[in-house]
C-alpha cells in the first residue's frame, strides 16, 4: 500500500523531542512501504507567531536525524527551503485562496456560514457564559441569517468569519489508529471559526483542505489534537470527503512520570543534542521506543529493522516517560560501536574548545581509544580527557586525592618514591602497559605491599581525578618523560 503521511510544522520556533517522536514515526510508517513519502507542509497560518529562521532550522534538525521529507518543504543540496512534489505550494500562507474557494462551497451548501458579530458583543457574550458558569460557545448567533443577507452584507464589505455550522445531536464515532473507536457529541463543540476576518484559515479548515487536496493517508499528531478529531470528522463529513487515518501519539512525560516533557526537564531544541555530542541513532533508537515497543527482547536496532517491524497497533495509548540517564546509555551503546577515527573527530572541537592543546593525529587516537569506553556523550570529552593533554595543578585537593584509603601523606610519599624509581628503571621501549603492569606488580609482591597502595597514588598523581584510566594505561599513554615529570610534582607537594 503506498501511504502518504505528513508532517505539518508550524514555524514558530525549534524543533523539540515530541514532534520528532512524530516525525520519527512517520518515518518508520513509510520507510518500507514502496512508493510512500514523507510530506512536510508548513502550517503558517498564525502568521504572528511565525518566527524567521525556525523552518530552516526544524529542517536542518530532521536532515541530522536522517529524517529529512521527501515531499513538501524541504532542504535542497545547498541547504535553501524549497517545495518539491506535484501537489503544492505546500506552504499554507501560499494557498488562501484555495482555502477561499472551499469555505465559500461550506457556506453555499449551507455547512458553514458567516458571522458578523463584533468583538464588543463576542466579549459580552463570554461575560454573561462566565457569569452563568457555562462553557464558552459561540451562542450561534448569525446562524439563523438568511443567505441573501449574508451575502448582500459581504458584499457590502463588512467584516465577517466563517464558522463551522455544527450539526445538532449528532453522535461522532471515529476509529483513531492507537487509541481505537473514539465517540463524540456533537452538542459538545461550539461553532468554531474557519476563516478569519484577515482571509487567513485557522488550522481545523487549512489541515483538512490540506490534507484531503494532498491525499494524505495517514496523520500522525500528537494526543493533544484529540479534540480537534470531531470538528475534524464533520468538516470531512461536511465536504463529502473520505478521512485519512487518524493516529494520536501518546504524550511524552519528563523523568517524574507525572508532567509533560517541558525544556525544564532538558527537552531542549534537537539541533542541541547535536552539540552536546549525541548521535543521530541513539536518539532515533531512543525515540523510537517511546510509546512503541518492538515486542522483542533486544536493545538496540538498526533503522531499517525497526521500520521493518513497525506498526501503528503496537503503539501504546498510555503516556510514556523519557528517561535522559537511558539516553545516555544508549549513546554510550552508539558511541562504543564508533571507529576510532571517528571518536577522535568527535571529540577533537570539545577539547580544542575548551583550550586544550589537542591535536588530530596517533596521540589523539590514543586518547580516544582510552576514553571510549566511558564517554556517554561528546561534550564530555573535556571532563574525561583534559589530563591527557594537561598536568593536574600541584595543591592540597591533589595531596588529598593521592591518598588512598587508610593510609597518610608519609606513607603514599614514601611509594610514590619508591615506584618511580622501579619506573626509572624501565627503558624508554619497555613503556608498555603489560611491562609496567609485570614490573610494577612484581614491586608489590616482593614487598608484600597492597595493590591499592601503589598503584592508587600513582594513577592519581598523573590525572588529578578520581575516575580515568588505570595507572598502567596512564603511564604508557603519557610516556616516560611526562609520567615522571608528573609524578615528581606530586611527591614534592
Ligand atoms: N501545525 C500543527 C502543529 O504545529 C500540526 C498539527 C497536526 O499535525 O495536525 O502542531
Amino acid at each position: 500500500m503506498s501511504i502518504r503521511a505528513r508532517y505539518a510544522p508550524s514555524p514558530t520556533g525549534d524543533l523539540h523531542l515530541g514532534s520528532l517522536r512524530t516525525v520519527i514515526f512517520d518515518w518508520l510508517l513509510v520507510h518500507e512501504e514502496p512508493d510512500s513519502s514523507l510530506i512536510l507542509r508548513v502550517e503558517d497560518t498564525d502568521q504572528s507567531r511565525v518566527v524567521p529562521g525556525a523552518l530552516e532550522r526544524q529542517l536542518q534538525a530532521l536532515a541530522w536525524m536522517g529524517v529529512s521529507p521527501t515531499e513538501g518543504v524541504c532542504l535542497d543540496e545547498q541547504g535553501n527551503v524549497v517545495e518539491i512534489g506535484s501537489y503544492g505550494p505546500y506552504t499554507q500562507s501560499k494557498r488562501l485562496e484555495i482555502y477561499k474557494k472551499y469555505a465559500d462551497e461550506l457556506v453555499a451548501a449551507g455547512k458553514a456560514y458567516r458571522c458578523f458579530c463584533t468583538t464588543e458583543r463576542l466579549e459580552t457574550m463570554r461575560a454573561e457564559q462566565q457569569a452563568n458558569h457555562l462553557p464558552p460557545r459561540y451562542d450561534r448567533f448569525c446562524r439563523s441569517l438568511t443567505a441573501e443577507e449574508s451575502a448582500a452584507r459581504a458584499a457590502a464589505g463588512e467584516s465577517c468569519v466563517i464558522r463551522h455550522a455544527i450539526p445538532d445531536n449528532q453522535e461522532v464515532k471515529f476509529t483513531d489508529q492507537v487509541r481505537g473507536e473514539v465517540l463524540f457529541q456533537s452538542n459538545e463543540l461550539d461553532d468554531y471559526v474557519l476563516m478569519k476576518s484577515d482571509g487567513y484559515p485557522t488550522y481545523q479548515l487549512a489541515n483538512v483542505v490540506d490534507d484531503h487536496l494532498m491525499e494524505i493517508t495517514h496523520v500522525l499528531r500528537g494526543e493533544e489534537w484529540l479534540p480537534s478529531l470531531p470538528k475534524n470528522v464533520l468538516l470531512y463529513e461536511a465536504f463529502g470527503w473520505t478521512p485519512p487515518k487518524f493516529a494520536h501519539l501518546p504524550v511524552i512525560l519528563g523523568p517524574d512520570g507525572k508532567h509533560k516533557l517541558s525544556k525544564r526537564d532538558g527537552d531542549v531544541s534537537v539541533i542541541d543534542y547535536d552539540q552536546k555530542g549525541y548521535l543521530p541513532d541513539a536518539l532515533f533508537n531512543m525515540l523510537a521506543m517511546i510509546g512503541w515497543s518492538p515486542g522483542t527482547e533486544e536493545e538496540f536496532f538498526t533503522r531499517d529493522s525497526l521500520a521493518k517491524r513497525f506498526s501503528l497497533e503496537r503503539v501504546q495509548k498510555a503516556a510514556a516517560v523519557f528517561n535522559f540517564q537511558r539516553l545516555d546509555y544508549v549513546n554510550g551503546w552508539y558511541i562504543r560501536q564508533m571507529q576510532i577515527g571517528e571518536v577522535a573527530e568527535r571529540i577533537l572541537p570539545y577539547l580544542v574548545a575548551a583550550n586544550l592543546p589537542a591535536q588530530a593525529g596517533n596521540y589523539l587516537l590514543t586518547v580516544a581509544a582510552a576514553i571510549q569506553e566511558r564517554l556517554k556523550h561528546f561534550d564530555e570529552a573535556e571532563e574525561v580527557a583534559w589530563f591527557f593533554f594537561k598536568r593536574p595543578e600541584p595543591n592540597e585537593t591533589l595531596r588529598g586525592l593521592l591518598i588512598p584509603k587508610k593510609t597518610d601523606w608519609e606513607a603514599t610519599q614514601k611509594h610514590l618514591r619508591e615506584s618511580m624509581q622501579v619506573l626509572q628503571g624501565l627503558a624508554e621501549d619497555q613503556w608498555v602497559p603489560d611491562i609496567l603492569d609485570e614490573n610494577l606488580r612484581l614491586h608489590i609482591a616482593m614487598n608484600n605491599y597492597k595493590n591499592l597502595e601503589v598503584l592508587w597514588p600513582i594513577r592519581a598523581a598523573l590525572t588529578g581525578v578520581p575516575a580515568s584510566p588505570g595507572a598502567f594505561e596512564m603511564l604508557s599513554i603519557l610516556g616516560k618523560e611526562e609520567s615522571l615529570a608528573r609524578l615528581e610534582r606530586a611527591v614534592s607537594l
